[in-house]
């Protein structure tokens, strides 16, 4: 069957035969740790030039056919999102603006040059695969259910052009809180390398960004920081983000200040909901420029007192620490800071369903027997 437009089909369903025990289930639930165990299901949707959208299916979590030419493995034709389902205080089940990871998945298969899927058809598929593994949302604190959204080119071609055949994926994996140290505040290095120059694919949430910030972030990690920072490209100069997070500056008069989106740095999601709550709040919320030589400066003078770095994975994480080719520094206290702990409390209040949805961005999942 062939998907037009923004027609939005049923799903084959093929249930897994040998689901998880409750026993096992429940043991990986109790500590689930991140991206390391899976629910029993994933969602398949395939794409031919000629035919479209088509076999859309919730089937067993199982390996893929891929032929070794397939386009994906030799030029990375690949996008993802990342998402998470929350446990309502109600005992519902919620996603937290789904629309918003289909828009941004499209501007990404855009600019990787593969087809675009109707987004009510990628919430769709999310929606499927949450109904059938609803039992894989853990209900402890800090915990999620993380989906993973993500659409490769399965076409055998090593010539170098858009592949004609592709596969969309999405599987989930139950969630603890991300960053497991428990460290109320992150250190991290400034990298020399960069991550994404002006006219590439910065902006883009493919899979090739991040192999080439894993250098980086070993660096990182070598030198006993958690996470990398990167600078614009061009001067070495301006702060975009860290290797998979937004960041943000708060100043001692008010001001809160973010990397503007530039076309190097990744459009967060978790970003632009903490823009809109830091506004609600009054703060005087900046998008613009931000050198690292004024972060030490304004760190070290006080007028900066408190960074931190957000993403749907960790969700809201200070930063206590820097450290660079100039050496390092402390922000604040070294400690998260009241701005960063309000609109953290803020924002996971409105995904846990604590607090009044003022802006509809809790998508409620209505339940296998109401579809
Ligand atoms: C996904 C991602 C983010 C965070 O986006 P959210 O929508 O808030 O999860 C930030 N930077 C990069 C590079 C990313 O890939």
């Amino acid at each position: 069957m062939t998907i037009r437009e923004d027609a939005v089909p049923d799903f084959t369903h093929v249930p897994c035969r040998m689901p998880t025990s409750d026993a096992a289930r429940a043991e990986v639930l109790a500590n689930p740790g991140f991206g390391t165990s899976f629910s029993d299901h994933m969602v398949t949707i395939e794409w031919k030039e000629e035919r479209g959208w088509h076999d859309a299916k919730v089937g067993p979590r199982q390996p893929i056919m891929l032929d070794p030419a397939a386009a994906v493995l030799h030029y990375a034709q690949e996008i993802f999102e990342g998402l998470k389902v929350y446990k309502q205080v109600d005992g519902s089940t919620a996603l937290f603006r789904p629309d918003a990871n289909a828009a941004r998945f499209n501007r990404s298969a855009a600019r990787l040059a593969m087809p675009e899927l109707p987004e009510a058809l990628f919430v769709k598929a999310i929606e499927q695969l949450v109904n059938v593994d609803i039992d894989w949302v853990p209900s402890l604190e800090g915990g999620s259910l993380y989906l993973r959204p993500f659409l490769i080119a399965t076409e055998p071609f090593l010539g170098v052009r858009p592949a004609r055949q592709y596969k969309f994926i999405v599987i989930a994996s139950p969630a603890g809180n991300y960053f497991k140290s428990g460290a109320p505040a992150i250190s991290v290095w400034v990298s020399d390398y960069a991550r994404a120059a002006a006219g590439g694919t910065g902006a883009a949430k493919c899979g090739g960004n991040y192999a080439a910030s894993l250098v980086p972030q070993g660096e990182a990690i070598a030198r006993g920081h958690d996470q990398v920072v990167f600078l614009d490209a061009a001067e070495q100069r301006w702060i975009e983000e860290l290797g998979g997070m937004n960041l943000f500056f708060v100043f001692a008069d008010g001001t809160m200040l973010t990397p503007a989106l530039t076309g190097t740095i990744l459009a967060g999601i978790t970003r632009e909901s903490l823009l809109t709550l830091a506004r609600e709040e009054g703060l005087n919320v900046v998008e613009g420029r931000y050198g690292i030589d004024k972060w030490r400066e304004d760190a070290l003078s006080g007028k900066l007192v408190e960074t931190f770095a957000c993403g749907t994975a960790a969700v809201v994480t200070a930063v206590g620490h820097v450290a660079g080719r100039d050496g390092e520094f402390a922000v604040g206290a070294g400690m998260p800071g009241p701005v960063t702990e309000r609109l953290k409390a803020r924002l996971v209040a409105i995904q846990r369903g604590e607090a009044i949805d003022r802006h509809a961005w809790v998508h409620r999942i209505a339940g296998p027997r109401s579809q």
